[in-house]
């Protein structure tokens, strides 16, 4: 999966430090899209050298390795580089190169989704001993965010329940969906499976979770089985397609990125 860069190790801890010329240093547009070089095989960013008067926020290391985020709304370029949206990138075969897309990405969004207070509508600044953005103003401090979504399996003896989204992605997927308030992340998947296929679920389990920066996510994946007959009524809005699937009828993603196709690929192989 995405994260699954061992012996390679993310750190994420927050230090406030200044960019060297060997960093580095990912550029997004005020669209999200990010700046790599052009027709290369694999995801090569720019470095700190290549920075402009703006400043550059620390972001994370991977091993000895240290990412900087471009702090600023001007326009940027840089000859042999072009600019490629998070989807473009997704399955470009690069090591590590896309999970710290997806993670800049990630930060990215959220710093320029709060530039201003909520409270009191003042600037906000970069706190200096933590990552959060401070109102100088207020005292008001945010901090960055990651939103809880739950991937189930949903299975029938050796069917697995597969589905189609109406919008974004191509290949197969699984039911998905976003916690809301108040509830636990079971009943997100009780609530999930039945507001997109009218099916009722039973023997809810933890599988594993993955972090998809792509949008601001901490996914969840549980298994569960079907209630009786598991009769389908899809939600048509949501879904252009809902199936059981054979196991070894299940086509998977072109590649082992996310939790999704990991947990189609487990029942496939009778792992699950
Ligand atoms: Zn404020």
């Amino acid at each position: 999966m995405i994260q699954d860069i061992y012996p390679s190790k993310l750190n994420n801890s927050f230090v406030n430090c200044d960019i060297s010329d060997a960093d580095f240093l990912l550029v997004f547009d005020n669209e999200g899209r990010i700046l790599i070089k052009d027709n290369a095989d694999e995801l090569i960013f720019l470095t700190g050298k290549d920075l402009d008067e703006n400043k550059a926020v620390y972001l994370f290391s991977i091993d000895e390795t240290r990412y900087f985020l471009r702090f600023g709304d001007e326009a940027f370029s840089k000859e042999g580089f072009g600019y490629y949206s998070i989807r473009d990138i997704r399955d470009k075969d690069s090591g590590y190169g896309v999970f710290a897309a997806f993670t800049g990405y990630h930060l990215w969004k959220w710093y320029d989704d709060n530039k201003f207070c909520g409270k009191c509508g003042h600037h906000l600044e970069l706190d200096g001993k933590e990552r959060a953005m401070r109102c100088p103003e207020c005292g008001n401090i945010i901090y960055p965010r990651i939103n809880p979504a739950v991937i189930v399996g949903v299975t029938k003896g050796d069917s697995l329940l597969l589905t189609r989204y109406r919008r974004g992605y191509g290949h197969n997927a699984l039911v998905a969906g976003f916690t809301e308030i108040g509830e636990t992340l079971e009943e997100t998947v009780a609530r999930e499976v039945m507001e997109e296929t009218g099916i009722s679920v039973k023997n809810i389990r933890y599988y594993k979770s993955q972090p998809w920066g792509m949008a601001q996510d901490i996914l969840v994946g549980f298994f569960c089985d079907a209630e009786g007959e598991g009769e389908i009524h899809m939600d048509e809005n949501e879904l252009k397609y809902a199936e059981w699937v054979k196991r070894e009828d299940i086509e998977l993603q072109p590649n082992n990125l996310s939790l999704t196709n990991e947990m189609m690929k487990v029942f496939k192989e009778r792992i699950v």
